[in-house]
C-alpha cells in the first residue's frame, strides 16, 4: 500500500519512490520503531520521477524527519540537498535522508558488503554487475572499495560507460556469464516481473547470481539461476542491512536487526 505525495497522511518518516507499493520497508521500520519504544510512523509514498522536488518540499513542511529514497529517485535526490557525505558525492546516489537538515547518506553501499560478506566471495572474484542507475552505483563503489573487479553491463550503454569511466571498473558490451562469480541484477526489471534474458548454462557453476530487488515469490531472475543449479541471493537481506544503517544514522542508537530481520519473514 502507498500514498500519493500530495495526501501524505501524518507520519514523520517515509520511504518514497515509484514504484513503492510493493515496499516491506513500512513494515520493517515500524517492527523496529515499536522494538526501541518510538512513537514514530513510517509510510510508503509514491513519488513519480518529475515530481520530485515539490513532493520533497512538501513532505518536509508536513513535518516529516526522515525519507528512504527508492527506485528511480536516487540519483535525482542529489539536486535537493544541502548536505551529504563523502560516499554520496562519490557514488552520486543517495538512498536515507535526514529533511531536517537536507542531508543525506548512501546506505546501500555498506549494506551490500555485509550481504555478500557470507557468500565468501575469493578477494579478486571477478563480479558483473548489470544495470547503471543509484543501486547499480552504490554496488559499484562498495565491491571496488573491496577490489574486486568489476564488469558492468546496462541496457543504456552510455550510462554503463560513464559509470566505469568514472570509477574504473570495466563497461561489457555483450554479457558473459562464465566470466563472473557473482552476477548482481541492479535493474528495476524484476519489479515490473521482467526477465533478463540470461544465458544461465553459460555460468559458473559456483557463481552466486544476486538480485537486489525482492518480490513475495522468486523475481525471474532468481527462478532462472536457480533453474541452472546456481546458489542465489534476493534482496531482502540488503533491504535489512540498509535499512538497519538508516535507522542507526538517524537516530544513532543500534538497530533492532532481528526484529526488523523477521518483520520481512527472515
Ligand atoms: P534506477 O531507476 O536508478 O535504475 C534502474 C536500472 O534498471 C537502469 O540501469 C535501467 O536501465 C535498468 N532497467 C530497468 N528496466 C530494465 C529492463 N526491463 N531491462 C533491462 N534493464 C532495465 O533504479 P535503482 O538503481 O534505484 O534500483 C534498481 C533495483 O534495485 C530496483 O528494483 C530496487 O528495488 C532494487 N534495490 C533494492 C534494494 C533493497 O533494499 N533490496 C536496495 C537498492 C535497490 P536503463 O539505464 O537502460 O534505463
Amino acid at each position: 500500500m502507498s500514498f500519493d505525495w500530495r495526501e501524505a497522511p501524518e507520519a514523520e518518516y517515509a520511504v518514497i519512490g515509484d514504484p513503492v507499493g510493493h515496499s516491506l520497508s513500512p513494515r520493517m521500520h515500524m517492527a523496529a520503531f515499536k522494538e526501541r519504544g518510538l512513537a514514530h510512523r513510517y509510510v510508503a509514498i509514491k513519488v513519480p520521477k518529475l515530481e520530485l522536488p515539490e513532493a520533497v518540499a512538501r513532505l518536509a513542511m508536513r513535518g516529516y524527519q526522515g525519507l528512504n529514497v527508492t527506485v528511480p529517485l536516487k540519483e535525482g535526490i542529489i539536486g535537493l540537498l544541502e548536505a551529504f557525505d563523502e560516499p554520496v558525492r562519490r557514488i552520486g546516489a543517495a538512498n536515507t535522508l535526514d529533511l531536517t537538515r537536507m542531508a543525506a547518506t548512501n546506505t546501500d553501499a555498506p549494506g551490500f558488503l555485509e550481504t555478500i560478506e557470507p557468500l565468501g566471495l575469493p578477494s579478486d572474484a571477478p563480479v558483473l554487475v548489470l544495470g547503471a542507475g543509484g543501486s547499480a552505483k552504490a554496488v559499484v563503489y562498495a565491491l571496488l572499495q573491496k577490489e574486486y573487479s568489476v564488469l558492468i553491463h546496462n541496457r543504456t550503454r552510455e550510462k554503463a560507460l560513464a559509470l566505469a569511466e568514472e570509477t574504473g571498473a570495466e563497461m561489457v558490451d555483450a554479457i558473459d556469464l562464465g566470466q563472473a562469480r557473482l552476477i548482481v541484477n541492479a535493474t528495476s526489471a524484476s519489479l515490473s516481473g521482467h526477465d533478463l534474458g540470461l544465458d544461465w548454462q553459460y555460468a559458473h557453476p559456483d557463481a552466486v547470481a544476486y538480485d537486489l530487488s525482492y518480490a513475495s515469490g522468486p523475481t525471474p531472475f532468481i527462478r532462472e539461476a536457480r533453474r541452472a543449479g546456481l546458489r542465489t541471493l534476493d534482496g531482502l537481506r540488503l533491504l535489512v542491512a540498509q535499512g538497519a544503517l538508516s535507522f542507526e544514522w538517524w537516530f544513532g542508537v543500534p538497530a533492532p536487526r532481528c526484529a526488523m530481520m523477521s518483520a520481512v519473514g527472515l
